[in-house]
């Protein structure tokens, strides 16, 4: 009988040193010895990926993508050689592998790039030798050799990539807490972790920054319809399993309330109101491969009107440079930025059949007297902008108008 194949993930906290690295060892021989054959992703030591975007940062604001890359794929290169050696010290085999090495290639979008294809050759021979396999996450190489990395958080996405090319029978992703929850845990009290989630609905709780998955990795997952077990490292408890929809959850109105406090508020003032111009305006931003979020474009009196977007606050000093242009190129009056917002959202799958689930959220927040800046809606999630240092407190808020914690 073929062997069962386990793909394991352990996050940045799960490696933070060398007492840590040891324990994720023990666990990894422990399913060896059950009978898996095992490959483990593993991340950066802790913050090693924040400090070597800081270093990179005392150099220059706009540092050279590639470069970057080259930089910041070193993390994962070694917490995969100590796992490696903390495998050989237990007395159990182990090799540990760069994404180039098991030829994961992806396109050329430094700091974000995709996987276009895996060859999973190299890595079947090492287990069939007996081998446990240690993969670097968040890297791959290009067709031209170059470095590239996954975005952050983008050893998740390593780990469902090589659970598909390798036809694993279990994606298991460990991390500091032991599920994924109805909202951060450090945030509301009485916060309750899902035993199930539906991909959807994750892939939403992750793009709102919940942190516990990269939304691209969730998307993955779901699109080749691969079970994601997130539990927590130093635990034997069961996690959180996410998996297509399941009839259960539709009793369930709301699933979870995120906080993403990583973005800012860029607005374009006096764009001229005609045809063409938001066309024009988005598709520099597109083409400079700035994400950009909510956007919402003010009623015209005058014949010009005032356009806002929200982008990922680290991509906002490369958004500005663009605007500039931009604000120039459409004769728009000038340009504005505000760093001080939040965006809070709320997520569940059981919105597409109830309404009333805005005016809940609204009603809410007006309760605690936030107010509420932008307003963006998908068929499964609402989400407010608000002033960021009310952004906690109208988590809590809504956590408790939609009842979501612990009974
Ligand atoms: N080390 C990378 C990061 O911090 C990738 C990861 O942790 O998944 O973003
Ligand atoms: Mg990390």
């Amino acid at each position: 009988m073929a062997k069962k194949l386990v793909v394991q993930k352990y996050g940045g906290t799960s490696v933070e040193n060398i007492e840590k690295i040891m324990i994720v060892a023990k666990k990894i021989i422990s399913y060896k010895k059950k009978g898996y054959d095992v490959v483990a992703v593993v991340s950066a030591l802790g913050d090693t990926t924040d400090e070597l975007l800081g270093l990179a940062s005392r150099i220059s604001k706009v540092p050279s993508e590639r470069e970057l890359d080259m930089l910041i794929s070193t993390g994962e290169q070694v917490s995969m050689a100590l796992l490696a050696m903390a495998v050989h010290k237990l007395g159990k085999e182990a090799i540990s592998f760069t994404g180039a090495q098991v030829g994961i290639i992806t396109d050329t979008s430094h700091t974000k790039a995709r996987i276009i294809a895996i060859n999973a050759r190299r890595i079947h021979e090492e287990l069939k030798k007996g081998k446990i396999v240690i993969v670097a996450g968040f890297q791959g190489v290009t067709l031209a050799q170059d470095i590239t990395t996954l975005g952050r958080g983008g050893s998740d996405t390593t780990a469902v990539a090589l659970a598909k090319a390798l036809k694993a029978d279990v994606c298991e992703i460990y991390t500091d807490v032991d599920g994924v929850y109805t909202a951060n845990p450090r945030i509301v009290k009485n916060a309750r972790k899902l035993d199930r989630i539906s991909y959807e609905e994750m892939l939403e709780m992750a793009s709102l920054g919940a942190q516990v998955l990269q939304a691209r990795s969730v998307e993955l997952a779901g699109k080749f319809n691969i079970p994601l077990h997130v539990r927590g490292s130093f635990s034997e408890k069961q996690g959180t399993f996410i998996t297509k929809e399941v009839n259960a959850m539709e009793d369930v109105l709301v699933s979870g309330v995120t906080l993403n406090k990583n973005e800012a508020k860029v607005t374009i003032c006096d764009v001229p109101d005609k045809p063409g111009i938001a066309g024009r305006i988005f598709s520099q931003i597109a083409k400079n491969n700035i994400n950009i979020d909510m956007i919402i474009q003010n009623v015209s009196r005058t014949g010009s009107t005032d356009v806002s977007f929200t982008v990922i606050a680290s991509d906002l000093e490369r958004a500005l440079k663009t605007i500039r242009k931009v604000v120039k190129n459409v004769k728009a009056g000038g340009l504005t930025f505000d760093r001080g917002i939040a965006k809070v959202s709320v997520v569940g799958i059981g919105m597409r059949s109830h309404s009333g689930v805005a005016a809940r959220m609204f009603k809410a927040l007006a309760k605690k007297k936030i107010n509420i800046e932008m307003i963006s809606t998908s068929e499964i999630k609402i989400s407010c902008v608000v002033r960021k240092k009310r952004g906690e407190e109208a988590v809590r808020a809504l956590h408790k108008a939609f009842a979501l914690g612990r009974k």
